[in-house]
């Protein structure tokens, strides 16, 4: 296998490394070695990197900011492709274009500045355009989905396709039928609206992030996905967990719906407390938590 990882460093160069901790390249800063990480900068490259694996069969995973993901203290064997060097972004009319790489955020505040409605109330999510598609990521009522016009999409041949919204199911926190591709770009269309109403929009949301979420620890975000008619933090909290810990993991006092990593956690801390807290919300609250964040290597139990 080392020669095969071989013949990828001598493609990518510095853009290439080997055994790399997960917790330079997640937001809960936390798991182990990643066999080989690659942050390849043009589509040619990229679709060069994921031919590659396919034909040597290496194991292939992209990643963009990390930013809803635990990685276990394993780390993850074969292959990961970060999209970060892949982000440009470009306004034309009312049709927004971002690479999968661009920043979620600056998607938004270009959004923004442009005097375009549409992703204004999802400002502050801390992913990836890429990331957002693949977990139809949303906040305060708008989802991605919502302004979503279509994206491509490459194959692990390294052939690109086109999708349309509407060739594509997608729910809550949910999109089917993406398995095995990697977004690479996406087109958002936008309506005209007021520059500073939409201003004004923007700093409410990013006030209330401030205000509500623990934004001084690492952490993954909302754990659980929101069962129906209800909030997880909402339950988490009336179970008793705000402040329950194991190791460095625990559940954040400001927001029950965030696990934080207090300094030193490892992934099997985290994904402990994941698991006491969704036996304990079920025992004490009868809801049966859905987890919204993606465990990623081998975890025990
Ligand atoms: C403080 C904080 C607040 C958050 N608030 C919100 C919120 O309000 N709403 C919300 O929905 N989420 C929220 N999140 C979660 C997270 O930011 C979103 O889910 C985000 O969309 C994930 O994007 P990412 O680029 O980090 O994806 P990653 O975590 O890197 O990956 C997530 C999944 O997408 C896949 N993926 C990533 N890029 C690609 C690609 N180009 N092609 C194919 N697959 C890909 C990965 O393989 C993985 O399965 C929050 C997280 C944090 C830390």
């Amino acid at each position: 296998m080392l020669d095969t990882y071989n013949q990828i460093k001598d493609k990518f160069g510095p853009d290439c490394a080997f055994d790399s901790p997960a917790s330079g390249v997640t937001t809960y800063r936390a798991g182990g070695p990643l066999d080989v990480l690659v942050k390849p900068s043009s589509l040619p490259d990229l679709a060069w990197l994921r031919k590659f694996c396919a034909e040597s069969s290496i194991p292939f995973l992209v990643l963009g900011a990390g930013s809803n993901v635990l990685v276990s203290d394993k780390g993850i064997r074969g292959v990961v492709a970060l999209t970060v060097k892949m982000d440009r972004l470009e306004i034309f009319g009312d049709i927004l274009t971002a690479e999968a790489g661009a920043l979620w955020d600056n998607a938004v505040k270009a959004s923004v500045s442009a005097g375009l409605s549409g992703l204004e109330k999802t400002s502050g999510i801390p992913g990836t355009v890429g990331g957002a598609i693949v977990m139809n990521a949303g906040a305060f009522g708008q989802e991605t989905f919502d302004s979503l016009e279509s994206f491509e999409a490459m194959e692990p041949s390294g052939v690109v396709k086109t999708f349309r919204k509407s060739e594509v199911k997608y729910s809550y926190r949910r999109v089917e039928g993406l398995s095995g591709l990697i977004i690479l770009k996406a087109a958002f269309r936008l309506k005209a609206e007021n520059i500073t109403a939409l201003q004004a929009d923007r700093s409410g949301v990013l006030g209330a992030r401030a205000e509500k979420q623990p934004l001084d620890f690492p952490s993954a975000g909302s754990v659980f996905k929101r069962p129906a008619g209800d909030f997880a933090s909402r339950l988490i909290d009336a179970a008793g967990l705000k402040g329950l810990a194991i190791g460095g993991a625990r559940v954040s006092e400001k927001h029950a719906g965030f696990i934080i990593n207090t300094g030193n956690a490892r992934a099997c801390d985290i994904y402990a407390l994941i698991k006491k807290v969704k036996a304990e919300v079920k025992a004490r609250m009868g809801v049966d938590l859905e987890l919204e964040q993606i465990l990623l290597g081998e975890f025990e139990g």
